[in-house]
């Protein structure tokens, strides 16, 4: 596939290209931006871009995506290329150093086919401090012919010794309009199915485009049955959801999907932009909310909500945090409880 397959990043795919062209390549990239916005798959083009058969010398160098090279770097089995990430089952997952060391063997030898040999770390950020002392020796005297590409989607956890021994290219979100056309293209989608998987995976394609939508609309359902205000009035149904959703390890989830829906009503109240609306077919409800609902606590509770899930410790009070963000919401919109039966 060539580089017009890629849902954005026009900036930095134009640099490759003319890279390409010149053949002035730095020995080091360094690709960081948001998790999930098309980072990896550039690198992947980039290195069959250098390695396809079909590609003709005299136009800008791209990739076919169907030649045998391309299809050996697409399965991870070209001679030339290696992929170095962590080991995703870990419980924290970390490039060894052993993992660097193999590399730095393999580079010491001439690429076998092409004319460099390309070394992809994904997650770059996850290197050991051992594993990164070693690569980064092997980033101050690189072998002439190596080509390393380092991707990361927390740029301040990667050493800054070894930032700087790459060129950086920074890939920002693609546009919601351009994810959503990417969706109707590829997941042959219709436009409100688009709309939806964009806005919820806020611009990062790659979740967008593997998202589960039949599985994300059961949840967004879970969602709107628990901010339903039959539910909410219900002390009694509100404590035993928060136990059974903690239980069932969706506690966590469940809070970001209220999360999703308060921003929503707070938009609706506030007169924001309809299209930021995630449950844009739940607008008729979201404004009977708005009418009763008080603006100011819905922002604190969105804002601790927020902070709750930037916390190490969520996962250890996520039944409480539950309980209490359904008592607080049902305030924010005007509820009361129901009282309980003598
Ligand atoms: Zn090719």
């Amino acid at each position: 596939m060539p580089f017009v397959d890629i849902t954005g990043h026009q900036q930095p795919i134009s640099l490759l290209r003319a890279t390409l062209h010149n053949g002035r390549f730095a020995h080091a990239y360094l690709f960081y931006g948001e998790p999930r916005v098309g980072k990896l798959m550039t690198a992947v083009r980039l290195a069959q871009a250098l390695n396809c058969e079909q590609t003709d010398q005299t136009e800008a160098r791209d990739s076919c995506g169907h030649c045998r090279s391309c299809l050996q770097i697409g399965a991870r089995t070209h001679p030339d290329y290696f992929v170095i990430e962590p080991d995703p089952k870990a419980t924290t997952p970390q490039i060894k150093i052993e993992q660097v060391r193999e590399i730095e063997q393999q580079f010491v030898y001439r690429p076998l086919v092409g004319e460099r040999k390309i070394c992809l770390i994904d997650d770059a950020d996850r290197l050991t401090i051992g594993a990164a002392n070693a690569l980064l020796k092997t980033l101050e005297e690189p072998p002439g012919h190596s080509l390393f590409i380092l991707i990361t989607s927390r740029l301040h956890a990667l050493p800054i010794t070894i930032r700087s021994r790459c060129q950086a290219l920074r890939f920002t979100t693609p546009a919601r309009t351009q994810v959503e056309a990417a969706l109707i293209l590829k997941r042959e989608v219709p436009p409100a199915d688009a709309r939806f998987l964009a806005v919820f995976a806020d611009g990062r394609i790659g979740e967008a485009l593997t998202a589960n939508l039949a599985e994300v609309r059961a949840r967004q359902q879970e969602c709107l049955t628990l901010v339903n205000p039959e539910t909410l009035k219900s002390s009694a149904t509100i404590l035993s959801a928060a136990e059974s959703l903690a239980k069932t390890d969706r506690g966590e989830e469940t809070l970001t999907w209220l999360a999703r829906w308060i921003r929503d009503l707070v938009i609706v109240i506030v007169g924001g932009e309809q299209d930021q609306i995630l449950h844009l077919d739940q607008l008729a409800d979201l404004r009977r909310y708005a009418q009763r609902a008080d603006v100011d606590t819905l922002l604190t509770l969105l804002n601790d909500i927020e902070r709750t899930e930037q916390q190490a410790t969520r996962h250890l009070n996520v039944q409480m945090t539950l309980e209490t963000t359904f008592l607080r919401l049902r305030e924010a919109l005007g509820l009361f409880p129901a009282r309980a039966p003598a």
